[in-house]
């Protein structure tokens, strides 16, 4: 191989809860993008930066592409279908069961796609060996040209080999970013996706959809010794909002709680975290209150 620097932009599409989101923490090293057994919890596409000796690999974390619908769902296949444009390599992440017909809606994407396509096959911590095989080999069938990579993002499993495969396929180029920088995204950013994490994590089937979270003062003019932080979960109505806040303020104390933990972490200061619930009658369904809340239209 050659001593050239490689750099170039990687974008990790599949379908929703394929694992996208933590393939790309692991990869990176920092929990950058939040994660949850539940399909549809990224909305943005989120850049992580992996620096290596001899190349930089830029990996681009996508919502899943599904069937658009609502101006919030637009607004995410169009993000997802974005960076598999800029994408110098494509990671197509998969179930290990094998291709489902609900993979027709990527593939007729990937079909007409002219650049290096890499199929990784994650998950497969949940198959044994005899059923992993006849999976690879029909994922082999789709594309003949590409790699088939079995991997197990939550323990880490393949992810050298995963890499490997990618930068023999990346451009020379020098690299884009300084060494200590993961990510294009803004602290203040990263704080709304960790308490809308938190959120998904303690709420049912309906609110996670409904709740959109901003960021509405970020003062760091103390830090490290406080960053003081006022965000606003907005949910779509009055209903939800009660959720929300819970019986006696519990829910929303506890989501504020651990999400002023994990912000501290992330942000190496002391956090003072203040957390408002708001109503915005059917946000997701108006393109304007969607770009508003930070989501690309
Ligand atoms: P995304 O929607 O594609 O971004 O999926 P996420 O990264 O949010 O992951 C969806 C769920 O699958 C989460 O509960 C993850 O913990 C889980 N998951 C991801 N990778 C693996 C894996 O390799 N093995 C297992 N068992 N679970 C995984
Ligand atoms: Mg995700």
């Amino acid at each position: 191989m050659s001593q050239e620097f490689r750099c170039g932009y990687i974008a990790i599409i599949g379908r929703p809860n394929v694992g996208k989101s933590t393939l790309l923490n692991r990869l990176v090293g920092e929990k950058l993008a939040i994660t949850s057994p539940k399909p549809q919890t990224t909305r943005h596409r989120l850049l992580g930066i992996l620096h290596l000796s001899g190349a930089q690999l830029l990996f681009l974390d996508t919502p899943g592409i599904l069937e658009p619908k609502g101006a919030l769902n637009e607004s995410l296949v169009r993000a997802a279908l974005g960076a598999l444009a800029g994408a110098d390599v494509v990671v197509w992440l998969v179930e290990p069961r094998g291709p489902q017909p609900e993979d027709q809606v990527i593939l007729t994407h990937l079909e007409t796609l002219a650049k290096p396509l890499i199929i990784a096959i994650n998950k497969i911590d949940l198959i044994d060996k005899p059923h992993l095989l006849p999976s690879m080999a029909a994922y082999h069938e789709l594309f003949p040209d590409s790699p088939v990579v079995p991997l197990s993002a939550l323990l880490g499993d393949g992810l050298p080999d995963l890499v490997t495969e990618i930068v023999t396929r990346l451009p020379v180029a020098p690299p884009l970013y300084p060494e200590e920088q993961l990510t294009d995204q803004t602290e203040r950013f990263l704080v709304a996706e960790i308490i809308r994490e938190r959120l998904f994590h303690h709420t049912g089937e309906e609110i996670p959809y409904a709740a959109a979270v901003q960021v509405e003062e970020f003062d760091e003019s103390r830090r490290p010794e406080l960053v003081r932080i006022r965000a606003v979960v907005y949910v779509e109505k009055e209903s939800q909002k009660g959720i929300v806040i819970g019986k006696g303020g519990r829910l929303l104390k506890k989501v504020g709680q651990e999400a002023r933990e994990q912000a501290e972490r992330l942000l190496q200061a002391k956090v003072y975290l203040e957390l408002w619930v708001k109503v915005w009658k059917n946000w997701r369904r108006d393109a304007k209150a969607v770009r508003l809340l930070g989501y690309q239209t």
